[in-house]
């Protein structure tokens, strides 16, 4: 394994290996991929294999100072995209962990509605016949849990 990482290390030595320019071109080649397996577009097909052949291609690049000056230019072009999808990941992410903490709220507390104030209510299940006081308005009652 040592070895195969020094042979790679070799490889990629004095070359662009791996940018963010690359790995785009690498994600692109991927969409066009799937595109494909469903479309069967001959024109989706060869746009993918020029995105893969392309990131291949800087990935082995030897001059990598001009690679280098091209993904500069292909983040500063794209900073406001890249901003857009960056503020949006967060909030996809939270929304998952708010989604997972509800579901496990739901499973191990009864969640019901106080009957005079609406106000939203829960109690462990498994209990039976509880008597509720809402925290709100103080009603008294009943309530299967
Ligand atoms: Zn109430």
């Amino acid at each position: 394994m040592n070895n195969f990482r020094y042979r790679m290390a070799q490889l990629f030595a004095g070359r662009t290996g791996v940018d963010a320019l690359g790995r785009t071109f690498t994600w692109v080649a991927m969409i066009l991929m799937i595109v494909t397996m469903f479309t069967h577009s001959n024109i989706a097909y060869l746009l993918a294999m020029a995105c893969l052949v392309y990131s291949i291609w800087r990935m082995f690049s030897k001059n990598y100072q001009k690679r280098y000056y091209e993904n500069q230019m292909f983040l500063q072009k794209t900073a406001k995209i890249r901003g857009f999808f960056m503020r949006l990941t967060p909030n996809v992410r939270n929304s998952i962990i708010k989604a997972r903490y509800n579901m496990e709220q739901r499973r191990t507390y009864k969640i019901f509605k106080c009957p005079s104030c609406k106000q939203k209510l829960r109690a462990p299940r498994g209990r039976g016949k509880i008597q509720v006081n809402c925290s709100r308005c103080h009603t008294q009652f009943i309530k299967k849990v």
